[in-house]
């Protein structure tokens, strides 16, 4: 019996066991878990492109008590500031009672989501059916985006510089749009194609209508009339889709899923379910904390974080560096003593695809928020590769605040692999690690993720800023 309770206590002592975060919460973070993610669903409906994202985010942000940051504003700590970049992307700081030559805490997420965008001559007619012509964005399996409803949501940049804005699609009773697919009765050719090749990106089109003009002889009349509804409604013409950036983007809306209610079916979740858990962390906090807390919400990463919005547009830099400045201090001594929490979505675990994963490195649904050492593929390339000490960094400060983490890891190696925003951050000499939720389906029009991890990738965050 002694001997027996020895080997439990060593059990205990030595081995890393892996719990259901389920089984770790009490009532109250039971409570919290649910609270938080009725706020979050909201924020995914509201906020499904980055610059629909960046207006919600801005409207909350306001409500707390964040002023935009002007350059050369005189700085105190407890101000909450923030800076929107090309209506795209934007960072948020809460400014800490340390100076800036102590480093800055960031949380970084991305909030731009895989989608289709309208070409810039989208709309053609064939057979007497419109359609748009999309080209992809991000990494889409493409079959996956055939027979949904979809909504646009986006912007028209007309010559005058005024901006329309277009929505439609995502209000009770707008009209919706689809992409058609092949019946099983015909599909026995595509059937035999691999999946990756069974839809062409070139027959991703999208039907918005089929009525033709009323008295008219001509050709393109389906598309003629579709453009006279679209002049009428925004006041705009063909030429003017090339100064445009409208999304089809899926028309449902955010879910619990399961009978228990414990998961959130949605569009978006990567990367907005991290986005949300790093601003409403920062907006969460009571106290002015020791070190300055930036948040930053990034576009353009499902493209490789390039261009004036991406992780890599200087845009981040200036801000900082504005900050700095407030302070007389020199933006390097600032960043090379900075943490980086480059918050994204880790792959979950999934039984049903088992033989992609190994499952002792893989997030598993329910066991908390996700550290992320390295990403990349063939061998981490492309990747940070977090040091030793950032990670310890992290198990530090989220042991103490009881948040529940597990270790993540893209699926089996040489199974494929990904990158986030972390290696930008780590090539401006901030010590960065990859932290967040583990999602099934990734990508997918329609992601799965656990209520519990998302609050304890809020709770990381927040662990982060308050340092
Ligand atoms: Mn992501
Ligand atoms: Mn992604």
């Amino acid at each position: 019996m002694e001997e027996m309770n020895e080997a439990q206590q060593l059990r205990q002592r030595l081995l890393n066991q892996k719990k259901n975060g389920w089984d770790l919460v009490d009532e109250t973070t039971e409570k919290a878990i649910f609270d938080y993610c009725e706020g979050y669903k909201t924020y995914l409906d509201r906020g499904k492109t980055e610059r629909t994202c960046v207006e919600y985010t801005v409207e909350l942000a306001k409500a707390a008590g964040f002023v935009e940051l002007e350059r050369g504003m005189a700085l105190t700590p407890g101000m909450k500031v923030y800076r929107v970049n090309r209506g795209r992307a934007m960072n948020l700081a809460v400014i800490g009672s340390a100076p800036l030559d102590q480093g800055v805490s960031i949380v970084a997420a991305h909030i731009d989501s895989p989608r289709l965008d309208l070409k810039p001559t989208p709309l053609y007619e064939d057979s007497e059916l419109a359609f748009f012509k999309t080209h992809y964005y991000g990494g889409i399996r493409k079959y996956q985006w055939v027979t949904i409803p979809l909504e646009l949501r986006g912007v028209v940049a007309m010559k005058d510089g005024s901006i329309i804005n277009v929505s439609v699609g995502g209000q009770p009773g707008d009209p919706q749009f689809t992409i058609d697919d092949l019946l099983p009765h015909l599909g026995a050719d595509q059937s035999k194609k691999p999946l990756g090749e069974a839809i062409p990106a070139e027959s991703l089109n999208l039907l918005v209508g089929s009525r033709p003009l009323k008295g008219d002889e001509g050709t393109d009349r389906v598309k003629l009339a579709v453009l006279q509804l679209l002049n009428q409604r925004y006041g705009i013409t063909e030429a003017d889709f090339i100064s445009a950036e409208i999304e089809a983007v899926p028309a449902f809306n955010a879910v619990d899923i399961g009978f228990d209610r414990t998961l959130i079916g949605s569009y978006g979740h990567d990367d907005r379910v991290c986005g949300y858990a790093g601003f409403k962390a920062l907006l969460d906090l009571k106290d002015t904390p020791c070190r300055t807390a930036v948040c930053v919400l990034a576009d353009k990463e499902e493209i490789g974080s390039e261009g004036v919005s991406g992780m890599q547009s200087a845009f981040f830099d200036t801000f900082v560096d504005d900050l700095c400045a407030s302070q007389n201090v020199p933006l390097k001594a600032c960043l090379e003593k900075s943490f980086c929490l480059s918050c994204d979505v880790a792959a979950a675990y999934d039984p049903n695809f088992a033989e992609v994963y190994e499952k002792n490195n893989s997030a598993q649904v329910n066991q908390g928020v996700g550290l992320c050492k390295y990403t990349g593929s063939r061998g981490k390339g492309g990747c940070s590769d977090a040091g030793a000490e950032a990670v310890a960094y992290v198990r530090r400060l989220l042991d103490d605040r009881k948040v529940i983490w597990q270790m993540a890891e893209l699926g089996k190696v040489d199974q494929g692999g990904g990158g986030t925003v972390a290696c930008y951050m780590a090539n401006r000499n901030i010590d960065t690690l990859d932290a967040g939720v583990p999602v099934l389906s990734m990508h997918a029009p329609f992601e799965t993720v656990s209520k519990l991890d998302c609050y304890m990738t809020y709770a990381a965050c927040k662990a982060v800023y308050e340092g």
